[in-house]
């Protein structure tokens, strides 16, 4: 298969999905990302990154930051996790309230919002305060992408913090259900935080490299999680990555998926490679619109999916 020749066909075939869409305006913050770009990274397991675009542009990795902190949650509380979050794909958008109240504090996933201020929530339960918190999810996406100097972008988080009400909102709401430990500005802070953290495609697709060898980064040879885990990691992406477009994304592309409000998307092909797109304008369901179309591309003329 020709890496190389799929990616300069996909460059020219997204064109006219380049300007279509919008941008995330609901962080203001984010509202001021140039919208024409666009980057895709393939990582094979030999370390191996084939590019296209601006592949060493930092954006900010939002809802994609949820795979680091689930995959670290399930590592330390295993399978007790799901007796505050479920698996099951929520059929509603991302920051949803309808479904949490109706289902009693308890998310149908980690991946939606509510699902992912939880899994922070157990995190910081387990590292006692905000920045301890932060520096081990930090350390973690540092180790996975075999790379230190990530950092994160303190005027996407503090933008998005003003704003927050309705991630406050499911908090709260949480909280009075007794699904939340800790105190709900430490929580939300926290998560905000997770979410501003800035990658390229070039680290981002790097850093899932892990997710499609079975929990071991194929290039150090690390073992960061168990087969096990990084199977329910990937299926969650699967059925539960894309919000209420999860289908949509499993029909078209057909491979274990996250997306983020920032425009980026994350897939993994099992046992082959991992892949990052970027493209801030969004879909209706909050999914890179460019991204969505780039992945579909790529699956159609490589062969790969899971299916
Ligand atoms: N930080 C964003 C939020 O909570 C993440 C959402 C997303 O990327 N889908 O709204």
């Amino acid at each position: 298969m020709d890496i190389e020749k799929i990616l300069q066909e996909i460059q020219e075939e997204i064109k006219p999905f380049m300007s279509q869409g919008k941008v995330a305006d609901y962080i203001p913050a984010l509202a001021k990302v140039d919208p024409d770009q666009f980057a895709m990274s393939v990582t094979l397991f030999d370390g191996t990154t084939h590019s296209i675009g601006c592949s060493d542009t930092k954006f900010s990795i939002q809802s994609i930051s949820k795979v680091f902190t689930f995959t670290k949650s399930l590592n330390i509380y295993s399978k007790e996790l799901y007796k505050r979050v479920g698996k099951e794909p929520s059929g509603n958008p991302f920051n949803s309230l309808v479904q949490l109240e109706y289902e009693r504090g308890i998310p149908r996933n980690p991946f939606i919002n509510a699902g992912a201020i939880v899994i922070t929530d157990t995190l910081l339960s387990h590292y006692k305060n905000v920045n301890d918190t932060f520096e081990k999810v930090m350390d973690f996406i540092k180790a996975v992408a075999g790379d230190r100097a990530i950092t994160h972008d303190q005027e996407v988080c503090d933008s998005e913090y003003a704003h927050g009400y309705r991630n406050l909102a499911l908090a709260n709401l949480m909280k009075s259900f007794g699904n939340l430990d800790n105190d709900v500005e430490d929580v939300v802070k926290t998560y905000f935080k997770h979410c501003s953290v800035t990658m390229s495609t070039k680290e981002l697709s790097r850093a899932m490299l892990f997710l499609a060898n079975h929990g071991t980064d194929p290039i150090s040879n690390h073992r960061f999680i168990t087969d096990n885990q990084a199977k329910r990691v990937n299926a969650m992406m699967l059925t539960c990555g894309h919000y209420d477009a999860s289908g949509e994304f499993a029909f078209h592309v057909g491979l274990p998926g996250k997306s983020g409000v920032g425009g980026g998307i994350v897939a993994v092909v099992p046992k082959q490679m991992s892949i990052a797109v970027f493209s801030p304008r969004l879909n209706s369901w909050g999914n890179s619109l460019a991204g969505t179309q780039a992945l579909e591309l790529f699956s159609q003329k490589s062969g790969l999916s899971v299916f």
